[in-house]
């Protein structure tokens, strides 16, 4: 008997760059923007939790999302994505950057019904966050490139229209917090992207809406809903 399919690899482009970067696993950091916390009346005192989805959910910059089954209110929620290309375990957060390769922009589509059902039912939240195209991702811009941007403006619009508009340094959890609370759960390994919050203005998208977003010095994701 042969086995008559392989699988691919989800690989992201680097910008400036001929290489692509391997995608490993996609950890995302739960609400890590105060704003957004108190939109979705959650505890603002908490430390930051994770949840995950398969690295085949990315979908790539300038490509059609096709408004997933199930669900009647799909979320956009804009994030930095960080990548990346060092294996670590219990790093501390001032050295936690060192395993950093760069930098993306991502939307952690959410099926907001599915995941409202998960809370109130005391429910993993893999049919409400870990579908398939949840994760759109822009190029990565390396910290050669760019640096380890702290600050800056995090925005989406639908149709052109701004729906969410914050500054990375609101960020409850920074990237290195990040980076260092989640070596203690797991190894983190090449390859490995976080998705690490998105501010506030969460709210659904439509067949044939126009997403766009961005992040100062980092990059600018566009989407059609199809
Ligand atoms: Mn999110």
């Amino acid at each position: 008997m042969s086995l008559l399919f392989k699988l691919d690899q989800t690989c992201l482009p680097i910008y400036g760059c001929k290489s692509m970067f391997p995608v490993r696993r996609i950890y995302c950091v739960g609400r890590n923007y105060l704003e957004h916390i108190r939109e979705m009346d959650g505890n603002e005192r908490e430390p930051p939790f994770f949840f995950l989805k398969p690295s085949d959910t990315i979908i790539q910059n300038e490509c059609d999302f096709k408004y997933p089954p199930m669900s009647n209110n799909v979320h956009h929620e804009i994030e930095l994505v960080v990548a990346i290309d060092k294996k670590v375990k219990n790093i501390s957060a001032s050295n936690a950057l060192d395993c950093v390769f760069g930098y993306g922009v991502g939307i952690d589509m959410t099926r907001r019904d599915l995941q409202s059902t998960a809370k109130k039912m005391r429910r993993p939240w893999s049919l409400g966050k870990s579908f398939d195209q949840s994760a759109p991702c822009s190029p990565i811009r390396t910290v050669l490139d760019s640096g380890h941007p702290s600050k800056g403006r995090i925005w989406l619009a639908i149709n052109g229209e701004i729906r969410q508009d914050g500054d990375l340094s609101h960020q409850i959890w920074n990237v290195s917090e990040s980076i260092a609370y989640l070596s203690n759960f797991f190894e983190i390994f090449p390859g490995d992207l976080i998705f690490t919050g998105t501010p506030a203005g969460v709210g659904p998208v439509e067949v044939g809406d126009e997403i766009t977003g961005g992040i100062e010095n980092v990059g600018e994701l566009k989407l059609t809903v199809r």
